[in-house]
């Protein structure tokens, strides 16, 4: 049985940790398998054009050194700590619409795709890849931040086009998604280390990307709630909280309030 975070960003996009940064922390925890799925915005809109300006999206430019970097950390990552790091991207469809936006979670997948299409065939082609397609916080994050309703609002139409909705982000669970019966997953949506205390996904299976991707399309895992052994350390020390009711806080950096890119 081990413990796996689906999602997560690095420096790669708007997350405060490099991807061996990221290793680290989820190895030395003693994780299984940790996806990295940094921002993929589209290039076609005025959201998705700022967010590149802004570097907080990949790009077609820095998407060779991103895999090149996932598959060092990848071999890293098994031979220090016996942990799967997968590799992935959040595609990312900003509108000033909640309701016309949707960050969909390509898990496994290593060819660049540009998020313009609309999301069914956005997910089809994650899957003609090979990867999992998988619906990022699809409901009320609770959360000031952008929300992303999209996918939920087709979630009928969407059902047999997603391997996955996560069930819980960050430190939120969501009643909706539980009570729906779609497939789901749980992770962290982590940018900084703080945010390590959160939902993670729990899978019995073997310690191998195919094995885990499997278990998704199958549902055979688990979700449970992680307290970061260092979490309350860090909240006393960081002067950026601004949510004293942390974990079940949510964003710690004001910073990223209005962050076009997104969680
Ligand atoms: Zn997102
Ligand atoms: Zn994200």
């Amino acid at each position: 049985m081990f413990l796996a975070d689906l999602h997560m960003h690095s420096t790669f996009s708007d997350g405060k940790l490099s991807i061996p940064e990221l290793v680290d922390l989820y190895g030395q925890r003693g994780f299984g398998a940790i996806a990295i799925t940094d921002h993929l915005c589209e290039d076609q809109t005025f959201l998705g054009k700022a967010a590149g300006y802004l570097k907080q999206t990949l790009t077609r430019a820095t998407w060779p050194l991103y895999i090149e970097i996932l598959r060092s950390e990848a071999e890293r990552a098994w031979h220090q700590y016996r942990m799967v790091v997968i590799p992935g991207f959040e595609l990312t469809k900003n509108s000033v619409s909640n309701h016309r936006s949707a960050h969909i979670l390509a898990i496994g997948a290593t060819e660049f795709m540009p998020a313009n299409d609309d999301v069914l065939m956005l997910a089809r082609q994650v899957r003609a890849q090979g990867a999992l397609a998988i619906a990022a916080h699809p409901v009320s994050t609770r959360k000031v931040e952008k929300q992303t309703f999209h996918l939920w609002d087709r979630r009928e139409e969407l059902r047999a086009e997603f391997d996955a909705w996560e069930v819980a982000s960050g430190p939120y669970i969501f009643d909706e998604v539980r009570e729906s019966k779609l497939p789901v997953v749980a992770s962290s949506d982590l940018h900084a280390p703080i945010q390590m205390t959160s939902w993670k996904t729990v899978f019995e299976c073997e310690r191998s990307q195919g094995a885990i991707m499997d278990a998704i399309r199958k549902q055979r895992l688990s979700y449970t709630f992680y307290r970061d052994p260092a979490g309350d350390r860090e909240v006393v020390k960081n002067d950026d909280v601004t949510h004293a009711a942390f974990p079940l806080g949510s964003r710690y950096r004001a910073d990223h309030l209005g962050n076009v890119a997104g969680a």
